[in-house]
């Protein structure tokens, strides 16, 4: 038995009064179990709507943070997703209950490997975890419909604009440690990309090549 679907069900209806509306991403939040993607010792605090460690200085992101993130995706079944930075693997599941084929990556090992074995054990076959340094992304599956980046950067990857399809949407945090701003870019051009500013946001900052 999952004593956990009640709190579930309280975090998605207080994502609903923060204004997320998307009633595809408030059922996949209301499905992924969240406290299997954090330490035990965390568990009772999982479905609160705030990061929480994950070891290895890092966090998975918080619940409204992903939310709204999705939100602004639009990802639709069938699309080909790169996630960015795997941490736990909460918002690969998210994407993969949304009907997304997710290629994840993540630049510290340990964190790759668990997730990775998380995800399998909890039957999110149509994801692919990969051990890679998101400056680079992974080219050999791109283009993507949609890339989603849960570390700031100080400016947008060169290399993940050119494996984004033409048509396509990517969503990053952009800014250096102290101030960073969601942002939405969508490529409408071999060359031509138009952006979006989405609004202030804390992220973990995208770290150049792998641990
Ligand atoms: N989506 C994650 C959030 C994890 S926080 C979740 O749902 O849990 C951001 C993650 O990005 C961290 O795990 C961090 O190690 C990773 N990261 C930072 N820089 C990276 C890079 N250059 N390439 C890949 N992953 C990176």
């Amino acid at each position: 038995m999952d004593l956990f679907i009640g709190p579930r069900k309280r975090l998605v209806e207080h994502l609903r009064e923060k204004g997320i509306s998307d009633e595809r991403v408030l059922k996949a939040i209301e499905k992924v179990p969240r406290h299997l993607f954090v330490p035990e010792t965390t568990q009772a605090y999982a479905y609160d709507d705030t990061a929480l460690p994950i070891g290895y200085g890092q966090t998975i992101s918080q619940p409204y943070t992903v939310a709204f993130m999705l939100e602004k995706l639009n990802v639709e079944p069938g699309h080909k997703v790169l996630d960015v930075g795997t941490g736990s693997g909460y918002q690969a599941a998210l994407l993969s209950e949304l009907g997304a084929d997710v290629y994840s990556i993540e630049r510290i090992y340990p964190l790759y490997e668990e997730a990775k074995e998380r995800l399998a054990n909890l039957g999110y076959d149509n994801v692919k975890v990969f051990y890679r340094d998101g400056w680079i992304g992974l080219p050999e599956y791109a283009p993507y419909d949609r890339i989603i980046v849960a570390a700031a950067a100080p400016q947008t990857p060169e290399k993940l604009l050119k494996q984004l399809k033409i048509g396509g949407i990517m969503i990053i945090p952009i800014g250096d440690e102290y101030f960073q701003k969601l942002v939405r870019i969508k490529r409408i051009g071999e060359n031509e990309y138009e952006k979006e500013d989405l609004g202030p946001f804390v992220f973990v900052p995208l770290k150049k090549g792998k641990e």
